[in-house]
């Protein structure tokens, strides 16, 4: 699956709606210090479900939203497209192409689409793990990350291996169905007492 092109509006230093196609094999993105680089990798980070500002290098969520220059005020919105290529149908979605779209305003509200269809953030995060993105995943691999990985403990590097490997998805389908167990016990408990009080 390759990632085709990247469209921005409003997110970080892209006042303008600007658009990145990607080809296939190895792009390098290079730019004198502070020209927006690693806004870009910020960027694929949000639309692929990055809900932890720091992550993204800010205090609070308003913070990926432009906040004005000498000579522009300040935008209300930022949205940002991912184009993905889904001709090997890596996405369990009949598109041979899939656009992820997230969108954030000042008040705080969040908007995601897939393919221009509303949605949800949890259907985002589905369709990703089953292609083997997601937030925590060795996506896009920050700079302090690779001294993060060698300086983490054994069981926090074998998370790692475990997203690497495909397993997390599982766990966290387990962790869900766990719960909904759970909630039908409470339920069925409720049930027998209410019928134990009618008889
Ligand atoms: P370096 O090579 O030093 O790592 P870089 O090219 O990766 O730099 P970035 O860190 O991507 O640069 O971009 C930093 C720039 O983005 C700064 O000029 C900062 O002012 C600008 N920026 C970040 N957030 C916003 C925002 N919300 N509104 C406007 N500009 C922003």
């Amino acid at each position: 699956m390759l990632l085709r092109k990247l469209e921005a509006y409003g997110f970080k230093s892209f006042a303008e709606k600007t658009e990145m196609e990607f080809k296939s094999g190895i792009t390098a993105i290079v730019g004198p210090n502070g020209s927006g680089k690693s806004n870009i990798s910020d960027a694929v980070r949000w639309v692929l479900g990055e809900q932890n500002i720091r992550n993204l290098r800010g205090n609070k969520m308003e913070d990926v939203i432009f906040s004005g220059s000498a000579k522009r005020r300040p935008l209300g919105v930022a949205e940002v497209s991912l184009v993905f290529d889904n001709t090997d149908g890596l996405l369990p979605l009949e598109f041979s192409e899939v656009t992820i779209t997230r969108r954030v305003f000042r008040s705080g509200d969040g908007e995601y689409y897939i393919n221009k269809a509303p949605c949800r953030l949890k259907d985002i995060h589905d369709l990703l793990l089953e292609a083997g993105l997601s937030r925590e995943s060795m996506t896009v691999i920050s700079q302090n990350k690779i001294d993060e990985v060698l300086n983490s403990k054994p069981e926090e590097r074998r998370l790692l291996f475990e997203e690497a490997a495909g397993i997390v998805k599982y766990k966290n389908r387990k962790k869900e169905a766990l719960r909904k167990l759970e909630d039908t016990e409470q339920n069925l408990t409720r049930v027998l007492d209410i019928t134990a009080e009618i008889e």
